[in-house]
């Protein structure tokens, strides 16, 4: 094996020694460099996203339960409300309908969702113009008040 690296072989291959120096703007260094994931700090993310795969999929997936989560607890509060409500006025409630109430609470659970949805969006695109005028109707009151 030759000291100044001529016809070293590594499995079976001669490798060559580029003696080139790797040239990196800082621009350049900071795409290719890596970084611990800043949720589990176990794995190493490139520079350009924060957290890894591993962590976004673990966040979807809590996400995903805690509203669904949400949803059913949701339609259980819309179900106890709707059944006290009968039950004010008939005492006993046959079992039929007791899951026909489960199924008109889910309907208007989800109605419910869609409407906030829908709200939502809207709020995006409008909230910042809603908001400054309420807050020029508030400076009006107040100066009108004094
Ligand atoms: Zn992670």
């Amino acid at each position: 094996m030759g000291i100044n690296g001529d016809n070293n072989r590594v499995a079976g291959r001669d490798y060559y020694e580029h003696n080139t120096i790797l040239k990196l703007t800082s621009e350049q260094l900071r795409q290719v460099a890596i970084k611990p994931c800043a949720r589990c700090e176990d794995r190493v993310v490139s520079a350009d996203v924060t957290i890894c795969n591993h962590c976004r999929y673990e966040l979807k997936t809590q996400a995903r339960n805690e509203r669904l989560l949400r949803f059913g607890f949701m339609i259980m509060l819309v179900w106890g409300a709707l059944l006290q409500l009968l039950n004010s006025r008939s005492p006993d409630i046959p079992p039929v309908s007791f899951f026909e109430i489960g199924a008109i609470s889910t309907m208007l659970v989800l109605l419910g969702a869609a409407l906030w949805n829908e709200f939502r969006q809207w709020w995006i695109l409008n909230g910042s113009v809603v908001l400054s005028l309420v807050g020029k109707l508030l400076i009006r009151l107040i100066r009108g008040n004094k």
